[in-house]
C-alpha cells in the first residue's frame, strides 16, 4: 500500500486550510470504510488523509425539542442509528436501512456522512433520508450552506460539495403525523451484497383515515443517482392507500425509474421489482401507521 501522512486537525477551519493548501493530493476521511478500500486496492492514491474525527467534534444525534427536527451529525455510525430507539420508532424506514448495512464490524465505524459523500448509486442511507426530505449542512470555510439532499447527488460518485467542503450534519424535518415509512434492499442476499434495488416509500394520512396526505417514494440504483418517483407521489396524494393505489404507484415508479442492465441484473428486472417493492414498502407503511393506533 501506498504510504500516505494522517493528518488530524483540531477544528473545522483547520481542516479546510489543510485541504486547500493540498489540492487534490488531500482526502477527508471519517470511518474509512470506503477511502481505506480504495487506498489499499490503489484506485486512489492520496497523499494526506485529513481526518474529520476531531474537527466534527463528538457524533450528535438528537431531536430538536422545539421543532421536532431530528438532527444527524455527519459522523454518527450506522450502528448508532440502528441501536437508537428513536429512529427505530419514530423514522423506521431509515432503521430499515442502516440495520442491513455491510457487517456489524462495518456499521461500528462507517459514518453517514460517509455513505452520502461516497455517493454510490447503492448507497443505503441515501434513500430513506430523501424520503424524509432531509437537508444536509455543508461547512463551506467561509460559512454554512444547506443542501436539500435530493439536490446533493450530481452523478456516481460525485457530490455538490465543492473541494475541501465538509458536510457537517444532516436534518430531517418534523414529519406530519400520522405518518410511516418503509425501505427494502433488494439484492442476492441481504448482507455484505450491493442491492439490485433499493426501495424507499414515506407516507402520511389523514387521521383517522388511510387518504394518503404526503407521500415520498425514494429509488436507489434505479438511475445514476438516488432518484424520486415524482409521477407515482403525486398520483398518490388524495387517495386512500389500498394495494390497488399502491400498484398502480408502483407501476408509475417504475416507469419513471432509469435502470440499466448490470452484472447484477437486468433492467427488465429491476423494473419489476420496483413496481413490487413500491406496493409491498406502500402496504408496510399503512401496517406501521395503524401500529401507532393513529
Ligand atoms: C465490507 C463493506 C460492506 C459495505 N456494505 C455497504 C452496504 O451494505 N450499504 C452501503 O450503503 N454501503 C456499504 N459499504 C460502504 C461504506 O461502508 C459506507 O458508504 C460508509 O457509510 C462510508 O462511511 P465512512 O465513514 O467509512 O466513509 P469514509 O470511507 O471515511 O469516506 C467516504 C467518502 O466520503 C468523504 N467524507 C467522509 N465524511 C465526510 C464529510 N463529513 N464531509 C465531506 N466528505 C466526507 C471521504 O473523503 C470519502 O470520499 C460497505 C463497505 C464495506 C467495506
Amino acid at each position: 500500500m501506498r504510504k500516505f501522512a494522517y493528518l488530524v486537525p483540531k477544528t473545522l477551519d483547520q481542516a479546510v486550510s489543510l485541504h486547500q493548501s493540498h489540492g487534490n493530493r488531500a482526502m477527508y476521511v471519517a470511518g474509512g470504510t470506503d477511502v481505506m478500500v480504495k487506498v489499499k486496492s490503489g484506485k486512489i492514491t492520496p497523499d494526506y488523509l485529513i481526518s474529520l474525527k476531531h474537527a466534527l467534534g463528538s457524533p450528535q444525534l438528537r431531536v430538536n425539542s422545539d421543532t421536532g427536527e431530528l438532527h444527524i451529525g455527519s459522523l454518527v455510525t450506522h450502528r448508532t442509528l440502528e441501536t437508537s430507539s428513536t429512529i427505530k420508532r419514530h423514522y423506521p424506514i431509515l432503521h430499515d436501512a442502516v440495520q442491513h448495512i455491510g457487517s456489524v464490524q462495518i456499521r461500528n465505524v462507517a459514518t453517514i456522512g460517509g455513505n452520502l459523500v461516497n455517493a454510490v448509486p447503492s448507497a443505503d442511507g441515501a434513500i430513506p433520508l430523501i424520503a424524509l426530505d432531509a437537508v444536509a449542512k455543508v461547512y463551506a470555510g467561509t460559512g454554512e450552506r444547506t443542501v436539500d439532499l435530493i439536490h446533493f447527488f450530481e452523478g456516481p460518485g460525485q457530490t455538490v460539495l465543492a473541494p475541501g467542503e465538509i458536510l457537517t450534519e444532516i436534518v430531517v424535518p418534523k414529519q406530519p403525523a400520522p405518518s410511516a415509512g418503509a425501505y427494502q434492499k433488494y439484492g442476492r442476499r441481504e448482507a455484505m451484497e450491493l442491492p439490485l434495488i433499493g426501495v424507499g416509500v414515506q407516507l402520511s394520512l389523514e387521521q383517522g383515515s388511510n387518504r394518503c396526505t404526503k407521500a415520498r417514494i425514494a429509488l436507489g440504483v434505479a438511475a445514476p443517482t438516488p432518484m424520486r418517483s415524482l409521477a407515482a407521489e403525486h398520483y398518490l396524494v388524495g387517495k386512500e392507500i389500498t394495494e390497488e393505489t399502491l400498484g398502480e404507484a408502483g407501476k408509475l415508479a417504475a416507469d419513471e425509474s432509469r435502470v440499466r442492465d448490470s452484472v447484477r441484473g437486468l433492467a427488465w428486472y429491476r423494473r419489476e421489482m420496483v413496481e413490487v417493492f413500491v406496493k409491498r414498502m406502500g402496504m408496510k407503511c399503512l401496517e406501521r401507521i395503524k401500529e401507532m393506533g393513529a
